[in-house]
């Protein structure tokens, strides 16, 4: 039904001789009437092409006429060029335009419940309910091409390199991600439940043990989580996992591959990625995906502020737990009262109480020329110190965050990257690293001990010194970061049966747990499991920063709202009792939090 996609046609394809047609099929993204022309903009995935109508063909200009935005329709016609001056530099066809011979309306279409050729905004949930019409957008269109282009790429790139794309399970049992599980109830084995997959970790585990030595999924993932910030409860990981390979080759590999991508996409360089250890990230940026486009940096200056009398600053400078640090923001002492509360405000969603800052007017004169409600505080030779820690300068501002280190670190970190944006201090357009050295574990509020990435992480110790300090212990983990973005992280697991024991021993998961839950990879680990490891890029969220994206939500066809439903399928629904009745699933009341 199409020779040609309309958003493809140039000036080569100008009929030479005036006669040989082009037949295009699309949606009427525009209609004009220009005293006695009627002009069609039409469009399809690829792009719009402008068509004309002249009213000496009455048949094509009539029906041409009755077209409505969204009507799908064919055209035969001829390639002109456009009448010089009437040339559109700003679309890929503008040079061109067809001369609409005949024209067939193959459906019509209510009127769109939003327009597609205007900049018009429109509600998120209006979009997401007409999404077949929202993804007409040529640049939602565009996303999505980006995103097979990805994905190919990708299979390409990994099947060159000898992985094998191996499919695994949806229909399982939890794999701990530190997220709730989606349950699916069977209707087979009553009272038991499958687990949606949080990720394919213990299967492709599996597989290594199996000998399969390079895998690789382009695999769905679910996660029941509370949808902070810029999540999707079922969203997409590039899987990977290898046998005998060292974190440095499975980091070289897959660095190579990201290079590689935006080299041939993009056409960036992203050049050699540099490698921080995870302390490091957090003292500097508070942020284990520190986005280092932002030149500011904390400082600790805990050790400043032990003896000083102002208890913000010097009970958290003597708690082991807390952390006192400085932001210098340099050239920032023009910033506004009202800018300065705002950013108050905007610490206090990291739980901050507070934000102490000192406006640096004159360094020289430590008595009058630092302006700050606190600075009275502090006693002179620790104003001097602190100006010399910072190597700070006149009119620069100087943020405090005192508090838990984790408080500290969070809103810090947050701050630097909010004052990064809203003062345009972006040094460069893209700024990749490698975290590494990751802990094991970090401490729980209940006082127990959780794993940082997931519990089948080798250490990068002994057993007996992780027994003796678990908190100490480093792990062989790797993050790759992105403009602070997460983009994927793995590890090297732990191959050795009784090591994933004495993990599973500090994680308090007993013998019986163990058994029940992982009894399967405990045994596999028996019979000659490699040496293995790998990581899992997150897809959606590569593709969200390779199209400049707002949210993954724009990167993925259908996604679900911030409240993990579907507007457009009325996903999650009810059931009929019939079907509850076979899955022997009686619903409770409704009952309230304090029941
Ligand atoms: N399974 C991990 C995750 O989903 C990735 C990995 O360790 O390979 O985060």
């Amino acid at each position: 039904m199409r020779s040609h996609y309309c958003g493809e046609l140039r000036a080569s394809d100008i009929s030479a001789d005036g006669r040989q047609q082009v037949i295009l099929s699309g949606w009427v993204h525009r209609r004009r009437d220009h005293g006695g022309v009627i002009f069609l903009d039409l469009r399809d995935r690829e792009g719009i092409v402008q068509v004309v109508f002249d009213p000496d063909r009455e048949q094509s200009f009539t029906l041409a006429d009755a077209c409505r935005n969204e009507f799908v329709v064919q055209v035969h016609g001829i390639v002109r060029a456009r009448p010089a001056g009437t040339e559109n530099a700003d679309m890929p066809t503008g040079e061109v335009e067809v001369l609409g011979q005949e024209l067939v309306i193959l459906n019509k279409s209510d009127t769109p419940p939003f327009q597609l050729d205007e900049h018009q905004s429109v509600g998120e949930d209006v979009r997401l309910k007409y999404r077949y019409v929202d993804l007409r957008r040529p640049d939602m269109a565009q996303k999505l091409k980006l995103r097979s282009k990805v994905s190919t790429f990708i299979r390409n790139f990994l099947d060159q390199n000898g992985f094998l794309d191996i499919e695994t399970p949806i229909l399982t049992r939890a794999t701990p991600e530190g997220a709730r599980d989606y349950l699916v109830p069977s209707r087979t084995h009553e009272g038991h439940f499958f687990a949606l997959p949080q990720s394919p970790q213990l299967f492709k585990q599996l597989l290594m043990v199996a000998g399969m030595d390079r895998y690789y999924q382009i695999a769905k993932c679910f996660r029941d989580e509370d949808l902070r910030a810029d999540r999707q409860p079922e969203f997409t990981q590039i899987d990977i996992e290898t046998s005998f390979m060292d974190e440095d080759q499975i980091m070289g590999l897959t660095e190579q591959m990201v290079v590689e991508l935006f080299r041939n996409q993009l056409d960036i360089d992203l050049g050699e990625f540099p490698r921080m250890p995870y302390a490091e990230a957090m003292e500097k940026y508070g942020s284990d995906k520190p986005d280092l486009r932002i030149p500011l940096q904390l400082v600790t200056v805990g050790e400043l502020m032990q003896d000083v009398e102002f208890k913000v600053f010097s009970g958290p400078a003597k708690d082991p737990n807390g952390r006192v640090a400085a932001l210098k923001v340099p050239g920032g002492n023009s910033m506004t009262r009202k800018q300065i509360d705002d950013y108050t405000k905007f610490v206090g969603i990291y739980g901050a109480r507070g934000l102490a800052y000192i406006k640096v007017n004159n360094k020289a004169d430590l008595e009058e020329g630092l302006q700050s409600p606190i600075v009275k505080f502090l006693p002179l030779e620790v104003r001097a110190q602190l100006l010399e820690r910072l190597q700070a300068e006149d009119g620069d501002l100087i943020f405090f965050g005192a508090d838990s280190e984790k408080i500290v670190n969070e809103a810090l970190g947050a701050l630097r990257c909010k004052i990064g944006e809203d003062l345009e201090l972006m040094t460069c357009a893209w700024a990749p690293l490698w975290v590494v050295d990751f802990p094991m574990f970090e401490a729980t509020s209940d006082g127990g001990i959780t794993a940082i990435h997931h519990p089948f992480t080798a250490p990068s110790c002994s057993p007996e010194e992780l027994a003796a300090a678990p908190l100490q212990g480093l792990s062989r983990a790797y993050d790759m970061v992105l403009n602070g973005t997460e983009l994927g992280g793995g590890s090297i697991r732990i191959h050795d049966q009784s090591m994933q024991a004495k993990v599973f021993d500090l994680l308090q998961i007993d013998a019986d747990e163990q058994q029940e839950k992982f009894g399967f990879l405990l045994d596999a680990l028996k019979f000659g499991c490699p040496p293995h490891g790998g990581l899992a890029f997150g897809l959606d969220r590569l593709v969200m920063l390779m199209t400049d994206s707002s949210s993954i939500r724009e990167v993925i066809a259908f996604p679900k709202t911030q409240s993990a439903s579907c507007v457009m399928t009325q996903a999650p629904g009810v059931v009929a009792n019939k079907q509850l009745r076979e899955l022997n699933i009686k619903l409770r009341e409704k009952v309230t939090d304090s029941q």
